[in-house]
């Protein structure tokens, strides 16, 4: 018997300060650790032991807790369940992190929840959306962020095959620096030169920074300029407009290789009431599309740069935008939708190499990151000293991006933490069932007490176990997909 208990109140103790063995690398094992396994897998309790860690899904590094379960009887206060019968007298629980490089299967986990999020607001019948919403327009787009200067990456011929990354048009130049200001490279996925600059003296590190910076209030003017741009099509008044239509999303902002944020995003138009009626207004999918991609084109934001000029911020000219749900050619399903954006939301500034923590100058040159991320991060430090930047510096390891990963508008669907909330309470109430058989009918329940005992697996040996669990239970689940 193992009562569940709430995930986020304990996820929210000091868990930063503790050690952890993050990633699923395979590094070589350090001394004693085999025996640290042989000792493990030789206790009695081991089987114990190996359902917690199967119990918490492989968890990463695990939220490890103290406490007791307890319930009170004609004959006073009873304990149901205490941590001191399990193993190291410890309860493992997820850490729930949503990032993939900290926790594979808490990120997927998450990204699960985001899809069902996303899902109930494209096609409804769930979550307490009606199907109904199927009928109104929807787009999925992208914004991206403007060039700062040419940088290496792939590209397609005319037929879909590789192409070379920056051919020279003409008689080939050098820059004013000196270097090649082409690449006829043809760069393989893995190439760590993606991303990175032709040319990082012509490379415009300032504005990078400060389109990651401001790149919330960028997306919040956006979500202005559409909605005026949809009330200017039909004609309407802001304030008519807002009488008859509202403009729901939701978005994911994803780094692309060179450090720089764009959006992902579904943009959905209901009507005004909380109940999901249709907009009161004649737009298609197509026609918000259209106003979605003017919209983009045509917001700026003026920004102070240090050196006392203004700075007009804009999204980039690569602009992507489906219709979704209208079951025409080159639609896409909501399914796809939803996928397409989940997977997004797991992903950040870790993978440069830049971690979680806060950092300075210092600490980046004890890290291994490329030049390019060395620059950004000391051009946005260098920023964090201008007042206009102030705060800058708390988010350097963003590579400037201080917004949420994922966000939405309050009546796209249900939240996060609803969906969170009913994983959780269905868990509850088979532990609170199962707590009930073995209590008498007039017993009432239950006082929980628990104590946060650390973070992570007590030794790597136990990580190197529950890892190796991990990598069996992921082949099972792909052994069954590939079955089905
Ligand atoms: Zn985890
Ligand atoms: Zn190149
Ligand atoms: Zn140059």
């Amino acid at each position: 018997m193992l009562p569940e208990i709430p995930t986020n109140g304990v996820s929210a103790v000091g868990v930063s300060d503790a050690a952890t063995i993050s990633g699923t690398r395979t590094v070589a094992l350090p001394p004693g650790t085999v025996e640290e396994i042989l000792s493990r897998a030789g206790r009695p309790d081991f089987a114990r032991w190996a359902e917690q860690v199967t119990r918490c899904g492989h968890c990463s590094r695990p939220v490890r807790l103290r406490g007791r379960v307890e319930y009170r009887s004609a004959d006073g206060r009873q304990v149901a369940y205490s941590t001191d019968a399990e193993p190291d007298r410890l309860l493992l629980i997820r850490c729930g992190n949503r990032r993939a490089a900290v926790c594979p299967s808490c990120s997927y986990e998450y990204a699960g929840d985001m899809w069902q999020l996303l899902y109930a607001g494209a096609a409804g019948g769930r979550k307490g959306v009606p199907e109904s919403i199927r009928s109104h327009p929807l787009v999925f787009a992208t914004l991206t962020a403007p060039s700062f200067g040419p940088v290496h990456t792939t590209r397609a011929d005319r037929s879909g095959g590789p192409a070379r990354c920056r051919p020279a048009h003409g008689t080939p130049r050098l820059c004013r620096h000196g270097r090649p200001s082409w690449c006829t490279a043809i760069h393989a996925e893995d190439d760590p030169r993606l991303g990175q600059p032709i040319c990082p003296d012509c490379y415009d590190y300032p504005t990078h920074i400060a389109f990651n910076w401001h790149a919330p209030e960028l997306w919040r003017r956006f979500t202005i300029a559409l909605r005026r741009t949809l009330a200017h099509q039909a004609g309407l008044t802001a304030a008519e407009f807002a009488r008859r239509c509202r403009v729901s999303f939701v978005k994911v902002a994803e780094f692309q290789r060179r450090g720089v944020v764009h959006f992902h995003t579904l943009i959905r138009l209901d009507g005004p009431g909380e109940d999901y009626q249709p907009p009161q207004i004649s737009v298609d999918a197509t026609g918000l599309a259209d106003a979605i991609r003017q919209a983009a084109v045509h917001v700026r934001l003026i920004v102070g740069m240090p050196d006392g000029t203004d700075l007009a911020l804009r999204f980039g000219k690569q602009l992507d935008t489906q219709t979704v749900n209208g079951g025409s050619v080159g639609e896409l399903t909501p399914e796809h939708a939803a996928r397409y954006i989940a997977k997004y939301a797991t992903k950040s500034a870790e993978d440069f190499g830049l971690g979680e923590r806060r950092i300075t100058p210092e600490t980046l040159s004890l890290l291994d990151v490329p030049e390019h991320v060395d620059r950004l991060v000391r051009t946005a430090w260098q920023l964090g000293e201008h007042p206009a930047y102030e705060g800058l510096r708390r988010w350097v390891h963003m590579i400037g991006f201080r917004g949420h990963f994922a966000s939405k508008s309050r009546r796209y669907s249900t939240t996060l933490g609803a969906i969170r909330g009913e994983r959780r309470t269905y868990r509850q109430r088979q532990a609170a069932e199962h707590v009930r058989e073995l209590l008498d009918e007039d017993t009432t329940l239950v006082v929980s007490r628990w104590e946060f005992a650390g973070v992570g697996y007590l030794s790597t040996g136990d990580t190197a176990l529950a890892f190796s669990a991990a990598a069996r239970a992921r082949e099972r689940r792909q052994a069954a997909r590939d079955a089905a």
